[in-house]
């Protein structure tokens, strides 16, 4: 299958080629040329495999005629060999899990299946790769372990000084030289522009093959659908019924992979985006007129985007806004309402969540307790213990996976806003590097 732009002006390419692009060359975001339809005889196939053949057979749709094609099956096993649990917390209530990976948070599944393509399918040309990631929080550790895992690409992660948690940051900066982690004397929208402004750098592509990892790069979006997948037909089987989720949403990429797998006939009903305080996508909803603005900070720091890029995405699927509104909702989420819903789930159901997935949980208890909704949980509790711990007043048990990357080394540099400092700060760096190699 072939991949076009959201702007349709860029040529069709192959999913490996639009992977390594990351952005179309016009400006837009890959999504897939032509939707296939699964028939209840395949979703009955399907719904008989486990998870990773399961993601397999699903990518194997996507990447038809694509040299990584063969490959599906060994990276599927290889990135996802961990558990994706639907956990009943209520009548009507359960969660999905997606926080068993190496980093404890959703982005493992993209970011694991991401570094291996690449590193699989990746064409020389001369330029020496680089990955240049910004970060909100969790997107950086888990494209910094799996391109550390997977590959010998080198990674630079950016992040906002100061706007992610302690342990979050050690997540960052623990995974030695192939990975430099910088502080930004910004915001999350800084490191995101400067991601940009590297990409159009005649600077910085005469040096660098620059790849994207972030959520616009269609090799993360697709390995996401397949969690929605497999929960959607653990409820056909349970339930008979369609599957309905709550998705904590800031960038969006989440919710655009559970809106395709809706789309190729998995069985999915309404989708709900909840976010924070960031109101860009839930304003849209209310009044038709779309406009980004500036991030606010939040206590759900990872969905402080202020003005998410996959809505392009969401757009193109749905460029008709009475079926975006029939199938979609949006809710807004404040920060006194995280914390009543994480008081609320531990007292209730003695599940302790981290702010992102309390944003999904407070948009559910807006809703009939009789209907059924799966709360998705994007990220383990144990990395946002200082919210946590002093609202609930008890410790929360460190997974062992994060406790191995805790107990690493981590070294941070600190950066101005602008790539220009970035660039020299890189050669600076290797050239004492050189020099200190030599000596
Ligand atoms: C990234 C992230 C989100 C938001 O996901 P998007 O795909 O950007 O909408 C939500 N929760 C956690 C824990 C995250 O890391």
């Amino acid at each position: 299958m072939k991949f076009v732009s959201t702007r349709a002006s860029a040529a069709a390419v192959t999913p490996s080629h639009a992977i390594a692009q990351g952005l179309a060359s016009d400006g837009g975001l890959f999504v897939p040329e032509r939707w296939f339809s699964l028939s209840a005889a395949e979703l009955e196939r399907l719904s008989g495999l486990g998870f990773a053949e399961l993601q397999a057979a699903i990518l194997g749709r996507f990447f038809e005629g694509d040299p990584l094609e063969a490959k599906l099956g060994e990276i599927s096993r290889a990135a996802f060999d961990f558990p994706v649990p639907l956990k009943p917390l209520a009548p009507g209530t359960s969660m999905l899990e997606l926080f068993h990976g190496p980093t404890c948070a959703f982005k493992d599944f993209g970011a694991r299946f991401l570094a291996m393509a690449l590193s699989s399918g990746l064409e020389s040309n001369g330029r020496e790769p680089l990955v240049v990631v910004a970060t909100s929080g969790d997107t950086g550790g888990a494209v910094a372990a799996a391109f550390a895992q997977f590959t010998r690409i080198p990674v630079l992660v950016l992040y906002p000084e100061g706007g992610v948690s302690a342990r979050q940051e050690r997540q960052l900066s623990c995974w030695g030289k192939q990975v430099r982690a910088f502080a930004v004397r910004g915001s999350f929208d800084d490191c995101q522009r400067m991601v940009k402004e590297a990409c159009a750098s005649a600077a910085w592509r005469r040096r660098f093959q620059l790849l994207s990892a972030n959520s616009i790069n269609v090799g993360r979006l697709l390995p996401q659908m397949g969690y929605y997948a497999q929960a959607s037909l653990r409820m056909l089987r349970s339930t008979g019924g369609a599957a309905q989720f709550i998705i904590p949403s800031g960038n969006l990429g989440n919710a655009v992979a559970c809106l395709w797998a809706k789309k190729v006939g998995f069985p999915i009903g309404r989708v709900v985006l909840a976010h924070n305080a960031n109101r860009a996508v839930p304003d849209y909803f209310l009044s038709g007129t779309w406009a980004g603005r500036p991030s606010v900070a939040t206590l759900a720091n990872a969905m402080d985007v202020g003005s998410p890029s996959n809505m392009e995405r969401v757009f193109h699927l749905y460029p008709d806004r009475a079926e975006l509104c029939q199938e979609l909702e949006a809710v807004s989420v404040s920060d006194d309402e995280i914390r009543a819903a994480i008081r609320e789930s531990y007292r209730e159901f003695g599940e302790v969540l981290c702010p992102h997935t309390a944003v999904a949980l407070h948009a559910r208890r807006q809703r009939p307790a009789d209907e059924p909704w799966i709360v998705v949980g994007t990220a383990h509790p144990a990395k946002f213990e200082s919210v946590i711990e002093p609202l609930l007043g008890v410790q929360v048990p460190v997974p062992s996976a994060l406790e191995r990357i805790l107990a690493l080394p981590s070294r941070h540099e600190r950066v101005e806003a602008e790539i220009e400092v970035l660039l020299r700060r890189i050669d600076s760096n290797r050239y004492k590097r050189l020099k200190s190699d030599a000596s």
